[in-house]
């Protein structure tokens, strides 16, 4: 009986490896000679927590791969192709590495693609894909793509970073590029990870940050893929940039329903009493008032005589703790008839600080510009030009203008006077009022050249009481009129 048994298994285990080694041969004549075999789609519907957007899963499985695509089903078809064409262009790439890949190779394939709502309020959809995929890489690496958008739902289309900061007259989209670098470079020196510039330099560009996510009312973030900008092995990089310092930019009516935008007032020039017939009238003049940030500095002094040297006016925003080291500089400022703004005590953002601190900065440096000159400032330069309702509602409480720009002459990141002078001269019009930095050399530099050209083109150089009158809107912030 025993051995009759085993001859029957014997037999069995023939039959089934010759029928292993015929299926072999077709498989491998399919594979020699057909496409990929694309399997057979399993779909599944999911409700999600957003009663109307769903889930459309499409699992397929074979021999080679498995591959699994979940995609959103908004209520806006144009939404739903523009996604789909997405992550069917990934499920492309993935099918070409299943085509090309070794016959002898044992690894089985997968791709799991997904998504992400980051925010869904008020028609608006913010959202991203992800793709990662196995194609047997070396040591199981597997790559990453991520794409996102955020909708306009009603519309059906795809908000870009042109379209939030459409009515600035200052290149918002070049602003996001730079502090997009800046995040990343910071993020990098942290996980100390060469920073390769040329390749930020490449990668980080208004086109590829057209797209972005908004995942709350107060920010705009950005993906890289691992690869991207840093090494592959420190995975996906994120940068998250606050709106709070970018607000003079996104005046429009769509930041304004995707973002929480104070509204900013522009200025206009003010008509000085009668009686004082020695000022200037900057509704008949070509009227510009240049600013300075952030000092006193060791410079002040050199900006001053320049001044001076041309009978300009300008108005200097002052640090609240760089006033004892310079205190000459300050009275200088007052007596020769320039404005003293006040910049806080220590250039906190005050979007990120508590009330009764933002009243510190602003009452101490108020008491110490006083306290030289006999004049407690009118106007505020909120640090990072960073403001929202709050800020607002404090300058009400003291009583003070909030005073932003028109003309960004961006001089703090640059080395180079020329282009700090060039920028100044190439957004300047009646009305401007330019933001520049104390204590930056290549802005001192600059100086003796703007004020130079700007005269000779017939510009009258005024300071902002002259431009606007001593605290023209008290509890309001503004920006230039150009
Ligand atoms: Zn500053």
């Amino acid at each position: 009986m025993a051995r009759r048994y085993s001859d029957l298994t014997l037999w069995r285990a023939a039959l089934s490896l010759s029928t292993i080694a015929a299926l072999l041969a077709v498989l491998i004549a399919l594979r020699s000679f057909g496409p990929v075999d694309r399997g057979r789609d399993i779909v599944h519907w999911q409700v999600t927590k957003y009663k109307d957007i769903k889930t459309k899963t499409v699992e397929r499985a074979t021999s080679e791969y498995s591959s699994t695509i979940e995609y959103p089903v908004t209520p806006s078809s144009a939404i739903n192709a523009i996604i789909a064409k997405k992550i069917d262009a990934y499920s492309d790439v993935f099918f070409a590495a299943i085509e090309t890949r070794y016959p002898e190779s044992d690894r089985r394939f997968s791709q799991n693609t997904s998504y992400q709502i980051v925010r869904y309020a008020n028609g608006y959809l913010s959202l991203g894909v992800s793709t990662v995929r196995d194609v047997g890489l070396a040591e199981r690496v597997k790559t990453r793509d991520t794409a996102y958008w955020t909708f306009d739902v009603k519309k059906g289309k795809a908000i870009s970073l042109t379209d939030i900061f459409s009515s600035s007259p200052v290149d918002g989209p070049a602003r996001v590029v730079l502090y997009t670098k800046q995040s990343l470079r910071a993020k990098m020196k942290k996980s100390r990870i060469d920073i390769d510039n040329a390749l930020l330099d490449r990668v980080v560009n208004p086109a590829r940050l057209a797209n972005f996510l908004a995942p709350n009312s107060s920010s705009i973030r950005f993906d890289f893929t691992p690869g991207e900008v840093a090494p592959a092995s420190i995975g996906q990089l994120s940068v998250t940039l606050p709106t709070d310092n970018l607000q003079l930019f996104m005046q429009n009516d769509t930041a304004n329903k995707l973002f929480s935008v104070v509204s900013l007032g522009n200025v206009h020039a003010y008509t000085p009493p009668s009686q004082a017939d020695t000022s200037v009238n900057c509704d008949t003049a070509k009227c510009v008032a240049l600013t300075f940030d952030d000092g006193p500095s060791p410079y002040t002094g050199r900006l001053l005589d320049a001044l001076s040297k041309s009978g300009a006016h300008a108005t200097f925003f002052l640090i609240g703790q760089n006033i004892a080291r310079y205190p000459q500089a300050v009275q200088r400022i007052h007596e020769e008839g320039h404005t003293v703004g006040n910049h806080s005590w220590s250039h906190p953002s005050f979007t990120r600080i508590k009330d009764a601190a933002m009243r510190s900065e602003i009452d101490r440096t108020n008491g110490a510009i006083y306290k030289l000159t006999g004049q407690t400032p009118t106007f505020l330069r909120p640090p990072n030009g960073a403001i929202d309702a709050n800020v607002a509602k404090m300058l009400t409480a003291v009583n003070m203008t909030g005073m932003l720009w028109s003309v960004d002459t961006r001089d703090w990141a640059s080395r180079s006077s020329s282009a700090i002078y060039n920028r100044v001269i190439s957004g300047v019009g009646p009305g401007a009022i330019v933001i520049l930095h104390d204590g930056h050399k290549p802005s001192a530099d600059a100086l003796p050249r703007i004020v130079e050209s700007l005269q000779k083109d017939g510009y009258v150089l005024v300071n902002l009481d002259e431009l606007v009158g001593p605290n023209p809107a008290p509890g309001k912030i503004i920006s230039g009129t150009d």
